[in-house]
């Protein structure tokens, strides 16, 4: 891990404007908060709005108010759709090519494919390394990957993940046939052009992170710290998710019946936090200070 000490921190909240933040998404932002104040640093907002098929235009609006209305404050703003050129031009400095293999040619690629490994997302084989492209189908942009073996480790949990890029991530999408950047490119160019210092997020990006380090070391791009945090579970411990009907916050704002203080206490309390029954958002840092031991 790089020698942080002394240096100026950064950290980011960067949600993706498809819809209302849900309390689980809440509760993200709120600890990326905490981290970037605790440690006297900078902190930004970052619309990831790449997938504009998928993109809410109120969805920034409602966004920015749900977090001034927990007193969650941020330093800059920044929105990845007005920043395509620096996606372009990290990726014109990766050695990348064209595929025009279907999905299906490519599942039927990794089911023929000898000792094909067994996670829960297929490999992709790189068919296209070496099969000519069709130039009358849209090209998506493939990184060939370096045949690198790569560690990244989680400041929070002090876990360490490591994968073989050929064998274990396959040559990812950087730009994908419809013409969108593909997210990994777009966070590591981002937190490497903002000066984040400090990465943190919900735990479901955590097996994306080995791939993510790939490309700040292709690029050249220091490598952040990595705190993921628990995603908030519903009682039946399932992800609570926007598709899935999780409760939004901005329901319970315009509903008038619960404080802010009552929410972050709320939000505290499922950390196994001994908070009382409100609390303020700068009354939380240092049971995140104990919690990251920073
Ligand atoms: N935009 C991603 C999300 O909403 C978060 C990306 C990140 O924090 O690296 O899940």
């Amino acid at each position: 891990m790089p020698e942080l000490a002394g240096e100026r921190r950064v950290g980011r909240y960067a949600p993706s404007p498809t819809g209302a933040l849900h309390l689980g998404n809440i509760r993200t932002a709120l600890l990326a908060w905490l981290h970037s104040r605790a440690l006297g640093g900078q902190h930004l907002l970052r619309f990831e709005d790449l997938d504009t098929g998928r993109v809410r235009p109120w969805a920034y609006d409602v966004t920015r108010r749900d977090l001034e209305w927990l007193g969650l404050d941020w330093d800059a703003e920044y929105r990845q759709s007005e920043r395509l050129e620096h996606y372009a031009a990290a990726a014109a400095r990766l050695d990348t090519y064209p595929c025009t293999c279907t999905r299906r040619e490519i599942q039927a690629a990794v089911q023929d494919a000898a000792g094909a490994p067994h996670g829960t997302e297929p490999v992709y084989p790189g068919t296209c390394r070496t099969h000519p492209h069709d130039p009358q189908r849209p090209a998506a942009w493939r990184w060939r990957v370096p045949d690198w073996h790569i560690c990244v480790q989680d400041s929070l949990s002090g876990e360490t993940l490591c994968q073989s890029l050929p064998a274990e991530v396959g040559d990812p999408v950087l730009h994908r046939n419809d013409g969108v950047y593909a997210y990994h490119l777009a966070v590591v160019v981002d937190d490497a052009a903002m000066g984040v210092t400090d990465v943190v997020r919900g735990a479901d990006l955590w097996p994306a992170t080995p791939r993510q380090a790939a490309l700040q070391q292709a690029l050249g791009f220091p490598r952040p710290q990595y705190w993921h945090v628990p995603l908030m579970t519903d009682y039946r411990g399932e992800r609570l998710a926007k598709r899935g009907g999780a409760p939004a916050l901005r329901d319970l704002r315009d509903g008038g019946t619960v404080t802010p203080g009552r929410v972050l206490a709320e939000l505290a309390r499922s950390l196994g936090w001994a908070v009382p029954a409100e609390v303020t958002a700068p009354e939380l840092l240092s049971l995140w200070r104990e919690q990251a031991r920073l």
